[in-house]
Order: C-alpha cells, then sequence, then structure tokens
C-alpha cells in the first residue's frame, strides 16, 4: 500500500539507532537533531542538548488530546419535542416510529419523565428541526493536570523546559 507512511521511523542522528521509544528534537551544540531517550538524556545532562520539541512514539498512536465534547440536554426539551411533532402533523406513534423508538419511551420524553440520550436528542433534532443539545462547558484543569505520580521522564524533561 502507498502512502500510508502516518507512522515514521525515526533514528537518532546522534547513535543512528532506530527510536522506539519517545523520540526527543533537540538542539545540540546548536543543531536541532532527532535523538534516541539514552543519546538525549546523556547530552541534555551535560548540558550539550536543548529539547525543541518531542515527537510522538513510532508506534503509539497520536496521543488523543482531549476532545472534551459535552453536552446537555436543553431543560424544556419535552415542550420543544411535542411542539415540532405536533407541529409536523406527525402523531407518537409516528415519531417514535421514524426515531425507531417505543411510542412510549416517546410519551415518556415528552412528558419530561425522560431525558433522552444524547444519541436518541442527535437525531431528533436533524428529524424535527429542532435544538435539544447545548454544549456543556468543561474544567479545563481537570485533564490537563498530570495524574498524580504518573509523569515519566521524559514528561518531566517537558515539563521543565516550559518553564523555562
Ligand atoms: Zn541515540
Amino acid at each position: 500500500m502507498i502512502g500510508s507512511s502516518q507512522r515514521e521511523t525515526l533514528y537518532c542522528e546522534v547513535c543512528g539507532s532506530e527510536i522506539r521509544g519517545p523520540a526527543y528534537r533537540a538542539e545540540v551544540d546548536g543543531v536541532e537533531m532527532t535523538l534516541c531517550p539514552s543519546c538525549y538524556y546523556k547530552l541534555s545532562k551535560s548540558g550539550r542538548a536543548r529539547l525543541v520539541r518531542r515527537r510522538s512514539e513510532r508506534r503509539v498512536r497520536r496521543p488523543r488530546r482531549p476532545r472534551i465534547e459535552m453536552y446537555d440536554i436543553v431543560g424544556d426539551y419535552d415542550e420543544r419535542i411535542r411542539s415540532a411533532r405536533e407541529a409536523k402533523g406527525w402523531s407518537t406513534a409516528v415519531l417514535a416510529q421514524k426515531l425507531r423508538i417505543s411510542e412510549s419511551m416517546l410519551k415518556k420524553i415528552e412528558s419530561g419523565k425522560m431525558k433522552p440520550t444524547i444519541d436518541l436528542a442527535r437525531r431528533m433534532e436533524k428529524l424535527l428541526g429542532i435544538e435539544l443539545l447545548v454544549p456543556t462547558e468543561f474544567e479545563d484543569e481537570e485533564y490537563t493536570a498530570p495524574p498524580p505520580g504518573g509523569l515519566t521522564l521524559g514528561d518531566i524533561v517537558v515539563v521543565r523546559r516550559d518553564e523555562d
């Protein structure tokens, strides 16, 4: 297969070995290079390597950034659904069938006794042309704080560099 080179093989530009763990992009004596962890630690200890940025590991899937997409169902979802359904002239049976849910479930939702799931709300939004989901705010710190005791050596290096 051509062009499936998302995973590039990295070689240490100091010792020439294939980098299997994290790769480091560092300036060594003013020249930007890709280093294996052991060369990076050796050279940074002696002050010759200065981290530019950390490359992601070759085999590990791109570290997923916490994509925080949280939604909440609007408070008056029951009214919105019912009035939109009535505006279309659909009975609860018809709408339930279109949504592939039971009519009794739809009735519960329309009477506010049951909140639709996000997935169901999305389908209702499309079908009825209404808005049921509102993005909720997320707490940044919760996701950016490193797990206690969970720092790897590489993370520590990066953190220290960033504080410079
Ligand atoms: Zn090396």
